[in-house]
């Protein structure tokens, strides 16, 4: 089967063990392991195809702790490296009430963002293969660079490039650093996914269908818009599919998106879907794409954390039958 690469990101999220306060007020914290393409990583290993993650880790025993949960979770980390030259990422998490959440994050920079482009192997990927990036590690460093020698690289060989902006607007000096470099690597994908809340920050544009057109930009030919317990929407240059949410009791959203997105790529890397038959393979198979990657989403959401709340196959499959859809 072909094989997952998500590049960026890998670090530590600390959980606060009080649900509804206030970071400053929170007196202890859970970690687990997250970064969205860590993330990304482990639900395309544990749904069952090869899944490697690029990145590095500090010498510290943050990152001893990330390299075993990795490895737990199913992820090939022959290409994770590690550094002294900086920390391993951290970021703090105050969960609200209602189960969203805002993030404090502690890398100037992190180990992640120290991976050069000297550092990846140019002759790794092969066609059908799957380069997964976010926008968190597109800040300027030796790691942005990296993101361009690997599309460059995987899009050589045959294989499709998948990105998901991810905006968090603490990690930039100013919003438009972040839009600027989000609108730079959008046009390198064949795939975006986007959320509601991101659409308009990115586009500028209010109206939906408008804004979701003006993303079909240079090699782009989908949009997975996501919308929260809401599901998803699918948009191919041939149409528009709408699959709706699955209805859980969430208790913490974090990691929904990138559940997600691992869920969908899984399916991808299942037909082997290269850059020629992306459009096909998404106008003929998106009603079983998008329902297994909403229940992966919707399931994720029932946990606190990312990786450690990813549900199995068959959970997402009992959920899928309970409510009349089958994969
Ligand atoms: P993240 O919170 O990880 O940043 P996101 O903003 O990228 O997520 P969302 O649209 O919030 O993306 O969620 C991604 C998918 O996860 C949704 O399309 C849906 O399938 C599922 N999901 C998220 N929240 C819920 C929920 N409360 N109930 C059911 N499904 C959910």
């Amino acid at each position: 089967m072909s094989r997952l690469y998500a590049i960026g990101e890998v670090l530590i999220d600390f959980i606060p063990l009080q649900k509804g306060c206030a970071l400053k007020d929170v007196t202890a914290f859970e970690r687990a392991p997250g970064g969205a393409p860590a993330n990304v990583a482990a639900a395309v290993a544990k749904y069952g195809a090869p899944s490697s993650l690029l990145t590095k880790l500090g010498s510290d025993a943050f990152g001893d702790f990330l390299l075993e949960e990795l490895q737990n979770a199913g992820v090939d980390t022959q290409h994770v490296l590690r550094t002294s030259e900086a920390n391993t990422g951290l970021a703090f998490v105050s969960l609200k009430e209602n189960g969203e959440r805002d993030f404090s994050f502690y890398r100037n920079p992190s180990a992640d963002l120290l991976l050069s482009e000297t550092e990846i192997d140019g002759n790794l990927f092969e066609a059908g293969d799957i380069l997964h990036f976010g926008s968190v590690d597109l800040v300027d460093s030796p790691m942005k660079q990296a993101h361009r020698k690997a599309i460059h690289a995987v899009k050589a060989a045959g294989g499709l490039v998948s990105f998901d902006p991810n905006v968090r607007l603490p990690l930039w000096s100013d919003a438009e650093s972040c839009r600027r470099a989000i609108l730079e690597f959008l046009p390198k994908a064949h795939l975006i996914k986007i959320s509601d809340e991101e659409l308009e920050f990115i586009t500028g544009i209010s109206d939906i269908e408008t804004a979701i057109s003006s993303l079909f930009r240079g090699d782009v030919q989908a949009v997975v818009y996501t919308r929260g317990s809401e599901g998803a929407e699918l948009y191919t240059k041939n149409g528009r599919y709408t699959a709706p949410g699955f209805k859980v009791q969430a208790q913490d959203t974090t990691g929904a998106g990138d559940a997600f997105v691992g869920g969908f790529l899984f399916h991808l890397l299942k037909r082997e879907a290269a850059p020629d038959r992306l459009t096909d393979i998404l106008d003929n198979y998106h009603e079983e794409i998008l329902h297994f990657a909403n229940a992966s989403g919707a399931l994720t959401t029932t946990n606190k954390g990312a990786i450690s709340a990813l549900p199995d196959t068959a959970a997402i499959e009992a959920l899928m039958k309970s409510q009349q859809l089958t994969s």
